[in-house]
C-alpha cells in the first residue's frame, strides 16, 4: 500500500489534492513590495495595500481547482451552502442590490454575458425580465447541475467564446479575486463590450490595508482567493482597462458594487 496523498484526501481538504502544483508570487500586481501577513501565505503590499496569496495553484492547476470538487467539498468546508441552495439563497441579500444597480443604466433588451456565471442567479433574473443572457463555466458537472436550475444558456469555456463587441453589458461577481491575471480579465470584458457598455462588478476591495483583517475565514482560506484588492489597485486596473466607474456607491458584504462603463 502506497501511502502517498490520493485523491480522495482533497474531499477532506482540497488545499491538499496531490493533483494541485504551487508556485510563488514575489511581487504585487503593482509591482510593490509584499511585507509580512497574518495567516498562511497572504502578504501585504507595501506599494498599494492589496493582498497578495503567494503560494497559488499554477494556471494549470485551476481546472482542478474548480473542478468536481469545488461546489461542494471546497464550499462545505468554508460553510457555504450547495450550489443549489445560493441559487434561492442569493434572492434574500445579493441579487436584489444587484438588480438596483445595474438595471436602470440597462437598455430596454440587453444582450448580457457572465464569465464564470457561478450558480447563475443574477442571469437567471435578468432573462425573466426579457434580456437576452449567457453565462460560462469550464466544469462540465457544474453546467449540467444549472441546467437542473435554469433555463439561462452555459457555455463551456470563457472569454474566447465570443465576439469583439457583442455585448451590451456583463457581470463579474466573485470572479476577479481567482484569477492570476485580473488585469487581462477586465481587458477582455472590455474587449466584448460594445462602445459604452457596462461592466457589474462585485470581487472584495478595501480602503485601507488592515481592513481585511476583519475578513472571514472563508475569504482569506488559502486557496482559492488570490487577490483582496486595495481600492487604489482597484481603481488603477479599472481605469487602464479603458473604463470608468458610473456607480460605487452601493455596497455589499462590506465591499462596493462596482457599475462601470467602456469609454
Ligand atoms: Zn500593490
Amino acid at each position: 500500500m502506497s501511502s502517498s496523498p490520493k485523491v480522495t484526501d482533497a474531499l477532506i481538504d482540497p488545499g491538499n489534492d496531490p493533483r494541485l502544483r504551487f508556485e510563488r508570487v514575489d511581487r504585487c500586481l503593482c509591482g510593490g513590495n509584499l511585507l509580512e501577513g497574518p495567516i498562511w501565505e497572504w502578504m501585504i503590499c507595501g506599494g498599494c495595500g492589496t493582498w497578495v496569496n503567494t503560494k497559488r495553484p499554477t494556471e494549470e492547476s485551476l481546472g482542478i481547482v474548480y473542478g468536481e470538487t469545488y461546489w461542494t467539498t471546497t464550499q462545505a468546508l468554508v460553510g457555504a451552502p450547495p450550489l443549489e441552495r445560493r441559487f434561492q439563497l442569493d434572492m434574500n441579500d445579493r441579487i436584489p442590490v444587484y438588480l438596483k444597480q445595474l438595471t436602470p443604466h440597462l437598455p430596454a433588451t440587453a444582450r448580457i454575458g457572465e464569465l464564470g456565471c457561478g450558480n447563475a442567479r443574477l442571469l437567471h433574473e435578468l432573462k425573466g425580465m426579457g434580456h437576452e443572457v449567457v453565462g460560462t463555466e469550464y466544469d462540465a458537472g457544474l453546467i449540467a447541475r444549472l441546467a437542473q436550475l435554469t433555463e439561462v444558456p452555459i457555455q463551456r469555456g470563457g472569454a474566447e467564446l465570443f465576439e469583439s463587441a457583442s455585448f451590451d453589458a456583463m457581470l463579474s461577481l466573485d470572479v476577479l479575486e481567482h484569477l492570476h491575471d485580473p488585469a487581462a480579465f477586465l481587458r477582455e470584458h472590455q474587449r466584448l463590450l460594445k462602445p459604452g457598455g457596462l461592466l457589474l462588478l462585485h470581487t472584495p476591495v478595501h480602503e485601507r490595508a488592515n481592513e481585511p483583517y476583519r475578513y472571514s475565514v472563508g475569504l482569506l482560506w488559502k486557496l482559492y482567493h488570490l487577490y483582496l484588492f486595495s481600492r487604489q489597485l482597484l481603481d488603477e486596473m479599472v481605469d487602464a482597462a479603458g473604463f470608468e466607474v458610473i456607480a460605487d456607491e452601493a455596497r455589499m458584504f462590506g465591499w462596493p458594487i462596482f457599475v462601470l462603463r467602456k469609454r
